[in-house]
């Protein structure tokens, strides 16, 4: 993903908690699975974080997912810390995963 796309894209999501646009210093690429991408990302204005799973296809955004609350982003980091390792790991979760991230996401 170029750094123009990136711009552009987090320019389309808004935080969370306050609304406020994502700024590109505050993400973090994740790691990818083909079209899905995960990020972390920290809102500048109210300093929340959360993780964001964004489908791109074709170059189009599919579906963006951003509804991690900063407690279970906490969770979520303290389980996993992403390195090669992880990263084959959530390509094998993904290849067998059949659900809906959605589900995975929200609820507590
Ligand atoms: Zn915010």
């Amino acid at each position: 993903m170029r750094d123009a796309f990136l711009k552009r894209l987090f320019a389309m999501i808004k935080c969370e908690s306050c609304g406020h646009n994502y700024e590109v210093a505050g993400i973090e690429v994740l790691g990818h699975e083909d079209n899905l991408w995960l990020f972390s990302a920290s809102c500048n204005f109210c300093q929340t974080q959360g993780l964001i799973a964004i489908v791109v296809k074709e170059g189009k955004i599919a579906e963006v997912i951003t509804d991690l609350t900063e407690a279970e982003y906490e969770r979520f980091s303290q389980s996993v810390t992403v390195g090669v390792d992880d990263v084959l790991d959530m390509h094998n979760f993904l290849k067998e995963f059949d659900g809906d991230l959605t589900c995975m996401f929200s609820e507590g």
